[in-house]
């Protein structure tokens, strides 16, 4: 299965006709590098299903994998990429057959499995979905493993009870991110006054765009609360930074309040009393859209597709190839990229 340019050089000629781009990193001395190199479909890990990669993209996590950082990957040569959209070359599963549109996000693809920075990716049928109707594979991957999360914290906000005529705005942070990006936009949709918190002055008008009804600061909810309950604010949250903004999120909600817990941009610890669960009714529910079951999968993909404005999320993604990124990849960590970004591998 490794890819290494030894392995390269002794494929049939005939075989080389068909090789394709893909991203490759690669470990020495603890160091992390990448490079693009040319694979064939015999390189490709074991998989039921091979499809041509026609988009992927670019998620924290793909950030954190470029640079080596988490151990989220294990085993090197590693083809990264979290998630990917494309079309069914073959099959040997009866799901799917040659011609179909397909997504995949998590099962830990791009992780322990080689990922969609290649043209062409082979991975097990129960992994992907299909494209749903109304959506281009471009636009499934502007929407990605980012915009996916995003719906399953609106899912679960809505499971816990979170209603448009509740009192109080839906405070989203980290909202310029890719998953904040998109949470402000279907909650928007949905008919919630969104509060989106930013550490980026300049991106206000983008995320008013999306449909934000206020812009917060980052810094009024990023500190740590000075006191275990806070004044009663926001009628539920869904949260990419976690730490401090997770707790004064947690403090600060509204009586019977929760907040999806979706991501820690800005740290994974948090300090909080028992207060606000025990006095408020607050709830923090954790998102895994990694291990999410193909049910809750499907109507994510379906309820993405009949409720994401394709003109605005057109406007907030942006078009790399995989030469771009290890630049774009630095970024992301440093929480300077907009809305998302997709990959297109070819
Ligand atoms: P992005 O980098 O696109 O978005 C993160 C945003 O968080 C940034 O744009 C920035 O927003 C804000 N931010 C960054 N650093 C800090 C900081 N130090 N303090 C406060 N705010 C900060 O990443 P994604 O949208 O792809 O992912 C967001 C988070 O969600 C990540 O932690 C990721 O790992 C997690 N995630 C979890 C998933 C799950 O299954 N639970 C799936 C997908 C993502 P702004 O500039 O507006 O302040």
């Amino acid at each position: 299965m490794a890819a290494t340019l030894a392995a390269q050089c002794s494929i049939p000629e005939e075989a080389k006709m068909h090789d394709f781009p893909a991203l490759m990193l690669d470990e020495a001395d603890g160091k992390v590098t990448a490079s693009i190199r040319r694979l064939t479909e015999s390189d490709l890990p074991e998989g039921e299903v091979l499809v041509k990669v026609e988009y992927s993209t670019l998620n924290y996590k793909d950030g954190m994998i470029l640079n080596g950082l988490g151990r989220l990957v294990r085993k090197y040569p590693h083809v990264p990429g979290v998630d990917f959209a494309g079309t069914v070359e073959t099959s040997a599963s009866p799901e799917f057959k040659p011609g179909d549109k397909v997504i995949l996000t998590g099962w830990r693809v791009g992780e322990t499995h080689w990922g969609g920075y290649g043209a062409k990716a082979r991975v097990k049928a129960e992994w992907l979905v299909p494209l749903p109707h109304g959506l281009s594979t471009r636009q499934a991957m502007a929407v990605g493993t980012a915009g996916f999360t995003a719906m399953l914290a609106v899912m679960a906000l809505e499971d816990h009870g979170l209603r448009t005529s509740d009192e109080g705005e839906v405070l989203v942070t980290g909202a310029a991110g890719g998953l904040g990006s998109i949470a402000v936009l279907l909650l928007s949709k949905l008919g919630y006054r969104v509060a989106a918190s930013t550490g980026r002055d300049s991106l206000g008008d983008y995320l008013r765009s999306l449909g934000a009804t206020s812009i917060i600061d980052r810094a009024e909810v990023g500190l740590a609360p000075a006191k275990p309950l806070l004044s009663e604010r926001w009628a539920a949250a869904v949260d990419s930074v976690g730490g401090a903004t997770l707790a004064n999120t947690v403090a600060s909600l509204r009586m019977r309040g929760a907040v999806a817990s979706c991501g820690n941009a800005g740290g994974i610890e948090f300090n909080l009393t028992v207060l606000p669960f025990l006095l408020r009714g607050a709830c923090i529910l954790g998102i895994d859209s990694v291990m999410a079951p193909k049910p809750q999968r499907l109507i994510a993909w379906k309820r993405l597709a009949e409720l994401l404005p394709l003109d605005k999320l057109d406007s907030l993604t942006t078009e790399i190839r995989l030469v771009d990124l290890p630049e774009a990849a630095a970024k992301i960590l440093k929480g300077d990229i907009k809305g998302r970004v997709v990959v297109d591998p070819n």
